[in-house]
């Protein structure tokens, strides 16, 4: 183990914060050791936050109609050859009443960016959603939309937002979509989540083509200045279907010890292990959480049309249940909990 590189890591458990160099030298330079001394201390700071307990995200992906051409994923526009489906709302309570029997405490509504979605139909879905589970609190994950609309849906009960911005670097956004789509767009959007008092959630993807440890460097500059109450990340995983079907996955190994470097940075923030690190690792769930993670999102989209949520290949299935996560949690001693798993630091507005 290098003593820069525990140095800056203990000045991250210290909050200091860093620079673009160090983290970039922390990045490229870390080995096993300098991994496994973040996540042993990123495990006390998460544990010190919220004990051993992991809250779940009851994940309904309703819809996989998506006007942007993002090259990374299988659910672009120009993927022709993917049958597209939409769930009505009786389909998405049908879904949220399964995931509330199972425990959860927040519904998380995750689809492509499709035009049909009218910004009241998406107000009224929310409405029945709260009517009918007043205790569970409601995340979007709809992607770019107007800051009137972003509005709306919160005044109609929405909490949380969930939008990574992807990567912080504006030469690796452009390489990863196409010109139509910009960071700066996106970092708009972001903002005005935070500012309608949305909990907002950023985060990025690990490894995707071309990225550098610098890139990666300036997503941890904007984490430490934006401060979301979420951050997802998760390594990037080809498509075959898509412009990147055969560049190379992303590491697992750097997305856990990123996981370990974002939690010791934000001690409070809610960080999941996504299914991209569980699709990469077979114990990338565990693992996730052993690194510092705190949130599992178990997926109760309808098996019918689950298959066709298909934003990378061997997307994984097992494991997702509610009930398997709990096992799996349970031999690492820890413990999902019934629990809305606000972030602590948010003032409620609504
Ligand atoms: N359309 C919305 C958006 O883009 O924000 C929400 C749904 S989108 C499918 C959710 C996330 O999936 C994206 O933020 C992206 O990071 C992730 N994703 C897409 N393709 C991926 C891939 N090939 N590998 C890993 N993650 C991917
Ligand atoms: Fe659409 Fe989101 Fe996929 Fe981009 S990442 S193509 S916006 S679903």
């Amino acid at each position: 183990m290098s003593h820069h590189n525990q140095t800056l890591i203990n000045q991250l458990y210290r909050q200091a914060k860093l620079d673009s160099s160090a983290f970039t030298l922390l990045l490229s330079s870390a080995d096993e050791k300098d991994r496994a001394y973040a996540a042993k201390l990123a495990r006390q700071v998460a544990t010190d936050s919220f004990g051993r307990n992991i809250y779940m995200r009851g994940l309904i992906e309703f819809t996989n109609h998506c006007k942007n051409n993002c090259f990374y994923c299988g659910l672009r526009r120009d993927h022709r050859g993917l049958k597209r489906y939409r769930l009505n709302e009786h389909e998405i309570l049908n879904a949220a009443a399964v995931a509330h029997a199972a425990g959860c405490r927040t519904i998380v509504l995750q689809g492509g960016e499709d035009p049909a979605l009218t910004v009241s139909w998406v107000a009224n879905l929310i409405r029945s959603l709260k009517r009918n589970w007043p205790d569970t609190a409601i995340t979007l994950s709809l992607g770019e939309r107007s800051a009137t609309d972003y509005k709306t849906w919160f005044a109609a009960g929405a909490d949380r937002y969930l939008l990574r911005e992807e990567t912080a670097s504006p030469e690796l956004y452009n390489h990863l979509h196409p010109p139509e789509m910009t960071l700066a767009n996106r970092l708009n959007c972001l903002a005005a989540l935070k500012d309608i008092g949305y909990q907002t959630g950023a985060g990025f993807l690990v490894g995707s083509p071309s990225q550098t440890a610098e890139d990666l460097a300036a997503d941890l500059i904007f984490i430490q200045s934006f401060q979301p109450a979420m951050i997802g990340i998760g390594p990037f995983l080809p498509q075959a279907d898509t412009p990147f079907g055969r560049e190379k996955p992303g590491d697992p190994e750097l997305t856990l010890f990123l996981i370990s470097l974002l939690r010791l940075m934000l001690p409070h923030g809610l960080i999941p292990a996504t299914t991209a690190i569980g699709t990469a690792l077979p114990d990338g769930y565990q693992r996730a959480i052993l690194a510092g993670a705190n949130v599992i999102m178990p997926n109760f989209t309808p098996l019918q049309v689950r298959k066709l949520y298909s934003l990378y290949d061997h997307k994984r299935e097992a494991g997702d249940s509610a009930s398997s996560t709990d096992e799996l949690f349970r031999e690492i001693n820890y413990r999902t909990v019934i629990d809305r798993g606000d972030f602590p630091d948010h003032y409620d507005r609504h």
